[in-house]
């Protein structure tokens, strides 16, 4: 039974440590949330599941971490500059201002355009229901800033950007990488790290935010290679990580993206969508997107190398000075790499893990209690030690020491502030796959009881086994 909606998570994640409102000391930013003591360990151990599985476990990708700001002109060639927006629309009642294409559109007005309907007065504000809206105008979502301690306010040689993806600073080093790591196609570069948007409409706690981390790799490959085909494997072995994390089948399923809706880069795209709101009555509406695999064909290093020209034989780009072509030894020919990329959210993709994870149990006293039945491994503490006895000093040192003994291994806690009622119920709706308790026996017995989180079934362990044992019993 995953949580039965997002407002369920929201709650949990600012009692329990996980996601906290940002700036709220001033009475918050809009959309901008911050990680607490729990929420960093859960967004790391799914950074580094990612990264284990498309870097370590593979051998056809390396990793990079270029920086958030660039040369202003990557966003110019990369087209981002002229097209990175979305369409903006304003209500003259309410003020509030709404993303076009994410207005709801009459059942039998699925066709028309969008600036159409708006003129006919059949679109309403969702805030306040009114059908005065103007006509929808581009609005680029790129976060604007200026570089450097001289530049003047609005100095066009100053100007930057926060980069809205991490996949550009991908295409521009494709050549330092290829030659540096002695790569030959098909491989792939991967990056981890921060992207800006300044969304016209943020929301839903950490679906959409304007600053937001992605996990994005680029697969280049032959010019001539199956890229359809290709888009599909990609759908499918991401689909299975998300299984293998823990995310059930059913709330998970891939969408087609339209033609009308792909991004400029874009030959195909296909997404795949989280059930996110599951309270919603209509299917169609309950679903967003956790992450997209995208065939940008060879645009990217295409757009930034020096020597590719047009058609009319021009150059694409003046500014380059360098041909971010790829020569095949074996072929003898010259070409510029196609690129499948599957760009995923570490936000969303935490998002959809807690929901997924969410479940109430009833204990014998009829009492309701949640439990996260996050997997072991993206749990943010392992084992909590529990004194059974907090006023007995014999049994908080062995605690204490149990823990110091755990930690080098795994992500232990120690914790006295409740009775064991508590803390047990404390830790099972933070998510630790295991409580071990300390009791007046372990004093003579140098044994443990292990409780587990899902069955709360408990087992006696020796303390010389208990590393080993958890160790084990984690990766089940
Ligand atoms: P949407 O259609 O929801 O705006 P998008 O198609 O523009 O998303 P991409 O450009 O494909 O998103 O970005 C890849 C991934 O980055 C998304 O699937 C999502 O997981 C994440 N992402 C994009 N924008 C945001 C955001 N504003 N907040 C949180 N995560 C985001």
């Amino acid at each position: 039974m995953p949580a039965p909606n997002i407002d369920t998570i929201v709650s949990l994640a600012k009692r329990r440590g996980f996601v906290f409102p940002s700036s709220e000391v001033y009475g918050g930013l809009g959309s901008a949330w911050d990680y607490g003591p729990l929420g960093v360990e859960l967004c790391n151990n799914v950074k580094q599941a990612w990264w284990r599985w498309i870097v370590y476990d593979r051998d056809d990708i390396e990793g990079i971490d270029s920086s958030i700001i660039l040369n202003r002109l990557v966003w110019q060639y990369s087209g981002h500059e002229a097209t990175f927006h979305d369409p903006l629309v304003d209500c003259r009642e309410c003020k509030s201002r709404l993303r076009a294409d994410k207005i709801e559109i009459p059942e039998d007005a699925k066709t028309t355009p969008v600036a159409e309907l708006i003129e006919q007065k059949r679109l309403k504000c969702p805030n306040c229901g009114s059908n005065d809206l103007t006509e929808p105008r581009d609005f680029n979502m790129m976060f604007r800033t200026t570089i450097g301690a001289a530049a003047a306010e609005e100095d066009p040689t100053a100007l930057g950007y926060l980069r809205p993806e991490t996949a550009q600073g991908i295409f521009i080093n494709f050549l330092n990488v290829q030659t540096a790591m002695r790569r030959k196609i098909p491989f792939g570069i991967a990056q981890i790290g921060k992207s800006f948007r300044n969304e016209i409409t943020p929301g839903n706690f950490i679906l959409r935010t304007r600053e937001f981390e992605q996990m994005e790799m680029e697969y280049f490959v032959r010019p001539d290679a199956e890229h359809l085909n290709l888009v599909d494997e990609w759908v499918d072995q991401y689909l299975e990580w998300f299984r293998g994390l823990g995310i059930s089948d059913e709330n998970l399923k891939r969408r087609e993206v339209p033609a009308e809706e792909l991004a400029h880069y874009s030959k195909r795209t296909v997404d795949i969508m989280y059930r996110y709101f599951p309270e919603r009555a209509e299917e169609e509406r309950q679903w967003e997107e956790l992450m997209g695999i995208a065939y940008r064909t060879d645009f990217d290093l295409r757009s930034h190398s020096s020597k590719a020209v047009d058609i009319e034989g021009m150059r694409i780009n003046p500014d380059s000075t360098e041909d971010l072509s790829y020569f095949d030894e074996t072929t003898k020919q010259r070409f510029y790499p196609h690129v499948i990329e599957p760009a995923a959210g570490v936000n969303r993709t935490v998002l959809a893990l807690l929901l997924d994870a969410y479940s109430e149990k009833t204990n014998d006293k009829g009492e309701t209690r949640v439990i996260l039945k996050l997997s072991p491994r993206l749990a943010p503490i392992k084992a909590a030690i529990l004194p059974l006895a907090k006023n007995k000093p014999e049994i908080v040192g062995m605690a204490k020491a149990i823990k110091r003994s755990l930690q080098p291994q795994l992500r232990a806690v120690y914790d006295d502030t409740g009775g064991i009622g508590k803390l047990y119920a404390r830790q099972d709706e933070i998510g630790t796959p295991f409580c071990v308790t300390v009791d007046h026996q372990s004093l003579e017995d140098e044994a443990v009881t292990v409780r587990d989180r899902d069955t709360w079934e408990q087992e006696r362990v020796k303390v010389s086994d208990l590393a080993e044992h958890l160790q084990k019993r984690l990766k089940e």
